[in-house]
C-alpha cells in the first residue's frame, strides 16, 4: 500500500533517483571531463550508488562517448538520452530512433518534458507513441509531466499533470520500469520551485493514476521525481515526502558540485 505519512522519510522500498537534464549544454569533450569529475566527486565523498542512483541525461551527440567512458572507467552512473522517435526507423529526418538508444547502453529516456511540448509542439498522443516505443526498446521511459501557471489557475494544481499521465499511458499495458517526473512548468528555471508540500500533493494524485491504470505492483514500485529549481538547498524537504522518490534536475545538474550534493543529499539533508 502506498503510505501517505508524510511526517517520515519515503519508504525504502524505491531507490531514490537523481537525474541530470543537460538540456541543449556541454558537447562530447566537455561530457567525457564533466561525468569523469563527477563519477571521482562522488566516489571520493564515498557515494553509495546503490542507495541513490545517480543519472545523467546529455544530448543526442554526447550519448556515444559517454556510454564508451562509463563502460571502460567501470563508474557507477547510468545515462539516458533527451529525446527519441515514436517510430524505428525510416524517413524522419532529424529524429533518433529507440533502437539506436539501446544499442549505446541507455537505460532511460526522458519523453514529454515541457520543453518538447511547448517548442516542438509535442501532443499527449505524441508523447504516448513515444513512451510505447521506449518501452518496445528496453528503454525506461522519464513520463514529464506539469501545469504551467496558467493552468495552476484555471484548474488547480494536479488537474493536468494527472490527465497528462493518464494520456501518455493510453498504449502501455503492462510496465517493468518506468518513472514519472512532476516538473510545474512555472517552476523550471525560474528559482522559483514547488513547495515539497505541493509537490507532494501532486505526486500522490500521480500515483494514484499508476495505481488506477496499471495497478497496484507498478504504483508501488514507479520512482515519481519532482522537477523544477531543484537545489541542494532544497532536495531534503523533497526527499523527505513520501510519494518523492527523486528529482528531475536541470540548470543545477550542470554545476559539478552542487549536483553532486544533490546526489548526497542523504548526507546533509536530514
Ligand atoms: C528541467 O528542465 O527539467 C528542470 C527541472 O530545470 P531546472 O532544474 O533548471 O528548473
Amino acid at each position: 500500500m502506498v503510505s501517505t505519512d508524510n511526517s517520515t522519510p519515503r519508504a525504502g522500498a524505491r531507490t531514490p533517483l537523481i537525474a541530470g537534464n543537460w538540456k541543449m549544454n556541454l558537447d562530447h569533450l566537455q561530457a567525457i571531463a564533466f561525468v569523469q569529475k563527477l563519477a571521482w566527486s562522488l566516489k571520493d565523498a564515498g557515494h553509495n550508488f546503490a542507495d541513490v542512483e545517480a543519472a545523467i541525461f546529455p544530448p543526442f551527440t554526447d550519448l556515444r562517448s559517454v556510454q564508451t567512458l562509463i563502460s571502460a572507467d567501470k563508474l557507477p552512473l547510468v545515462f539516458g538520452a533527451q529525446d527519441l522517435s515514436a517510430a524505428d526507423s525510416g524517413a524522419y529526418t532529424g529524429e533518433i530512433s529507440g533502437q539506436f538508444l539501446a544499442q549505446l547502453d541507455c537505460t532511460y529516456v526522458i519523453i514529454g518534458h515541457s520543453e518538447r511540448r511547448m517548442m516542438h509542439a509535442e501532443t499527449d498522443e505524441v508523447v504516448a507513441a513515444k513512451v510505447v516505443a521506449a518501452l518496445r526498446h528496453g528503454l525506461a521511459p522519464v513520463i514529464c509531466v506539469g501545469e504551467t501557471a496558467a493552468d495552476l489557475k484555471e484548474f488547480g494544481p494536479s488537474a493536468v499533470p494527472v490527465a497528462q499521465l493518464r494520456k501518455a499511458l493510453a498504449g502501455v499495458t503492462s510496465a517493468s520500469d518506468i518513472v514519472v517526473a512532476y516538473e510545474p512548468v512555472w517552476a523550471i528555471g525560474s528559482g522559483q520551485a514547488a513547495t515539497p508540500e505541493q509537490a507532494e500533493a501532486v505526486c500522490a494524485a500521480l500515483r494514484a493514476v499508476l495505481l488506477e491504470v496499471l495497478g497496484a505492483d507498478v504504483a508501488e514500485k514507479t520512482r515519481i521525481l519532482y522537477g523544477g529549481s531543484v537545489k541542494s538547498t532544497n532536495i531534503g524537504g523533497f526527499m523527505k515526502q513520501p510519494n518523492v522518490d527523486g528529482a528531475l534536475v536541470g540548470g543545477a545538474s550542470l554545476d559539478l558540485a552542487e549536483f553532486a550534493s544533490i546526489i548526497r543529499f542523504q548526507k546533509h539533508a536530514f
